[in-house]
């Protein structure tokens, strides 16, 4: 049995759904009634009233650097970002760690200036981490239009075909070194169980209408790569033995984006490459999901703010699931 949707709609069929769906409006997070999501609903009102730290410093083993040097880059809770922080009255626990998604993220009025329409209100920047099996699943909802951070989804993920003593080698090794294999090991789902929370978490934000074989809703996911979505999703949906949500079915991979956009003489073939070249600094830790989310989504940012339309640049054929037609000529191979 193919392990896709059978009625995986073209795009346009999903614009004609959204008509339909009248909750939606120009923010819809702020709309949503809600306790038990990402406190910072009002994120674009947080982020456009953002206010620089006042001293640098790095509260864990985790790197940071910062260009405002005002700016104290604080690791993010991740039992927070999983919904799970119990210390959020302790102010020593607040104080050392990010309990607001959209903190690291400034608006400010200058970088409207450029900012060109684009094909969606929502990016979902997404960065998996595993090679054998999904271990991190990071979401950030950006808004297009108040370029934004305002919302996000986090989950540590268990693997399904792994060995009990495998599954801890291999955090240890992956984990171990930022100090938050304990917090993977006391949180991480199966994923199927992550799959069906995000799926709740995008329903309640409108972004998808909760029904199998329907794409998402004016959003769009944005990748660093094709990887996650070409690759380890639907691995992972194979061995979890699920079947492929058709929301995955497409996708923006920055890169290609990037590399039309600002057409660099060098190709920019990672996360790294594109911030280096923009010059903007690497916050956190590489290889932790939660981090490489929010520094792709730095990027994004950063490419709205200079003019960037990101379109759709990857899409899985309706009639054939397994074919993947890539949308730009010019791409990073
Ligand atoms: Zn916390």
């Amino acid at each position: 049995m193919s392990r896709f949707p059978p009625c995986f709609q073209p795009q346009s069929k999903c614009i004609a759904l959204n008509r339909l769906l009248p909750c939606f409006t120009m923010n819809p997070i702020l709309q949503t009634p809600q306790k038990s999501t990402c406190q910072s609903l009002s994120n674009a009102t947080v982020a456009a009233h953002y206010q620089p730290y006042s001293s640098f410093s790095s509260s864990s083993g985790r790197s940071s650097t910062n260009v405002d040097s005002s700016f104290r880059w604080k690791p993010m809770c991740l039992y927070y970002s999983q919904g799970k922080c119990s210390k959020m009255d302790d102010p020593s626990h607040v104080d050392k760690f990010n309990h607001d998604c959209s903190r690291d993220f400034p608006v400010n009025a200058a970088d409207f200036h450029r900012k060109q329409p684009q094909d969606f209100d929502f990016f979902l920047v997404l960065d998996l981490e595993g090679k054998v099996e999904i271990l991190e699943f990071p979401v950030l909802i950006i808004d297009a239009k108040a370029m934004a951070v305002v919302d996000l989804f986090h989950r540590f993920v268990r693997p399904s075909a792994m060995s009990e003593q495998r599954t801890s080698e291999y955090i240890e090794r992956k984990y171990g070194k930022f100090g938050v294999d304990g917090v993977w090991h006391a949180t991480a789902l199966p994923f199927k169980e992550v799959l069906e929370q995000f799926e709740t978490w995008l329903t309640q934000r409108c972004l998808w209408k909760g029904k199998h074989g329907t794409c998402l809703n004016r959003a769009a996911f944005v990748t660093c790569g094709n990887w996650d979505l070409k690759t380890i999703v639907p691995h992972q949906c194979k061995v979890s033995e699920v079947k492929l949500p058709a929301y995955f079915m497409e996708w923006i991979n920055l890169k290609d984006v990037y590399q039309n956009f600002y057409n660099p003489k060098q190709e920019a073939r990672g996360m790294r490459a594109m911030m280096d070249q923009l010059r903007i600094p690497i916050l956190g830790s590489h290889h932790l999901g939660i981090d490489d989310t929010k520094n792709i989504a730095r990027v994004l940012l950063r490419m709205l703010a200079d003019g960037a339309v990101i379109p759709i640049t990857a899409r899985r054929s309706p009639a054939s699931p397994d074919n993947v037609n890539f949308l730009y000529k010019n791409r990073i191979r």
